[in-house]
């Protein structure tokens, strides 16, 4: 790389490398509370990451996000409390009213799914009671086991144990309770029941995803913070066990990026968080640890939760007529289609916020989740999403006749899906690089707990109470 200029004014208290919810927590709480020069850096022309929406997209009066969102606890979410705690408010539909299931022909309720006796439903409810009154710890004494296990020592009836699955199913979108780190299944359970009564409770936010985003957004410019889109970063620069800055492209180029060797500027900084996504954080950091400036033990971990990344495909669908009863506040799910064979979620998205589609029409979310390399590799990507849509035409009868337009898209790295025993809680990578002690990391796979995005929110406030602790010390 050929540095074209290195200007000591370019210098700030803190940049934040990725404008998703952690690194825009981060940067408002840091802004706001610490009244500190704050600078956030993202590749992309818009904030917001994972949860960016388009307004007017694909046409006049729809709104998509990228790819089916809900967020867990809606207005009693961690993604509403970051808001709160810079001042903003996030304006929420409705809870969900139901999870329905599809049984193959037809979406029953989660609870119809697994046929109950009384006693067994006696017996649920009991269950649910225990999980509510657990403890942190005995909910962290979980963290490397797996649901079946707890399930085995804790739950004689083979009924509760496979609706309990099922719904730890729906959290984690792992289909084995083998696989599935009880410790993360219980704590969405407690945090749901304890909050809501129910064990899963999701909601939208009104405008759409980028409702999330949008006032930290708002917090770090009033608080003077500054965010500068498009802007790719190479490198995090360290010396001496400290993180300096970073390095980031000068100008524009007319070479594609395949073949340009970058011009860069560097930018400095006391402190460097990384709040962009675990798997892409090989391309500002070299984790080769015989040249990289981080021990072998934590990239080896690094790099295997890398490995756990998933894919999702789908389609984003503009019904001219509504297939979902426009009343009906429900998310849709399978534990397996007949067609592509994975597990498959859908909801209606102008059920719960209107301005997402035109009046009288209806946007359908719709997704599969699968693996890495189904989704990363055009042909197989293609072959599942033609056999998804033979599931949704059986699922939601009529629809073909119906469509307006159908954006098929595809994530290959949802939301670090790292929820198997012994990746969940205080075993996911801390906030702070060992042995680089101003260089931090915050996002949905760090540590921080809840659904992907509660997960990511929450890290994001940790890890600004950290540097937060560190400035009231220096
Ligand atoms: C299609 C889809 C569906 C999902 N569904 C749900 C759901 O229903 N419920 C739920 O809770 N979660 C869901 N998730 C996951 C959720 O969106 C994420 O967990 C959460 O948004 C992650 O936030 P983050 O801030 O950690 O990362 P991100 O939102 O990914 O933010 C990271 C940012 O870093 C930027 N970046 C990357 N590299 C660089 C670089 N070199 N230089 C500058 N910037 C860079 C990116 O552009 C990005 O804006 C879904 C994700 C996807 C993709």
């Amino acid at each position: 790389m050929r540095e074209v200029k290195v200007s000591m004014s370019n210098t700030y208290d803190v940049i934040v490398i990725g404008a998703g919810v952690a690194g825009l927590g981060v940067a408002a709480i840091v802004s706001k509370e610490a009244g500190k020069k704050v600078l956030v850096l993202d590749r992309f022309p818009k904030s917001g990451g994972r949860l960016m929406s388009y307004d007017g997209y694909p046409g006049k009066g729809w709104r998509v996000d990228i790819g089916l969102h809900f967020t867990e606890l809606g207005e009693k979410s961690m993604c509403n409390v970051v808001n709160e705690r810079v001042g903003k408010k996030v304006e929420w539909a409705p809870f969900s009213d139901t999870v329905d299931i599809w049984d193959g022909e037809k979406f029953v309720s989660v609870a119809d799914l697994v046929p109950m006796t009384k006693e067994d439903k006696i017996a649920f409810r009991d269950m649910l009671q225990n999980i509510a009154m657990m403890t942190d710890a005995e909910i962290e004494a979980w963290d490397n086991r797996s649901l079946e296990e707890w399930l085995v020592e804790n739950v004689p009836q083979p009924a509760i144990r496979e609706l309990f699955t099922d719904l730890g199913m729906i959290m984690t979108t792992i289909p084995n309770a083998i696989d599935m780190a009880a410790g993360e299944v219980l704590y969405i359970a407690r945090d749901n029941l304890l909050n809501t009564r129910q064990v899963l409770q999701a909601s939208y936010p009104i405008d759409g995803m980028q409702g999330i985003t949008k006032g930290l957004v708002e917090a770090i410019k009033e608080n003077g913070g500054e965010i500068r889109l498009n802007c790719d970063v190479q490198e995090v620069l360290i010396e001496n066990k400290r993180a300096i800055g970073v390095r980031v492209p000068a100008g524009k180029h007319i070479y594609q990026e395949e073949y340009r060797i970058f011009e860069t500027e560097t930018i400095y900084a006391d402190r460097v968080v990384c709040a962009l996504p675990i798997y892409k954080l090989n391309r500002i950091i070299d984790l080769n640890p015989e040249t990289g400036p981080l021990p072998r033990w934590w990239v080896k971990r690094i790099t295997d939760i890398q490995h756990e990344i998933t894919g999702l495909i789908g389609y984003m669908i503009g019904l001219s007529e509504p297939v979902v009863d426009p009343a009906k506040l429900c998310f849709f799910t399978a534990l397996k289609t007949k067609h592509a064979g994975y597990p498959f979620q859908g909801f209606a998205a102008s059920n719960f916020a209107s301005g997402t589609a035109p009046e009288g029409k209806q946007i359908l979310h719709t997704d599969v989740v699968c693996e890495h390399p189904e989704a990363s590799d055009k042909f197989k990507r293609d072959r599942i999403l033609n056999l998804m849509w033979e599931d949704v035409k059986e699922m939601f009868p009529g629809i073909e006749e119906k469509v307006e337009w159908k954006l098929p898209y595809y994530v290959d790295g949802c939301d670090g899906l790292a929820r198997q025993p012994g990746l969940v809680g205080n075993f996911k990578p801390g906030l702070q690089a060992p042995g680089i002690p101003n260089l931090y990391f915050a996002g949905d796979t760090y540590q921080g707990r809840g659904l992907a995005m509660n997960g990511a929110a929450l890290s994001g406030m940790k890890c600004a109470d950290l540097i937060l602790q560190k400035m009231e010390k220096e």
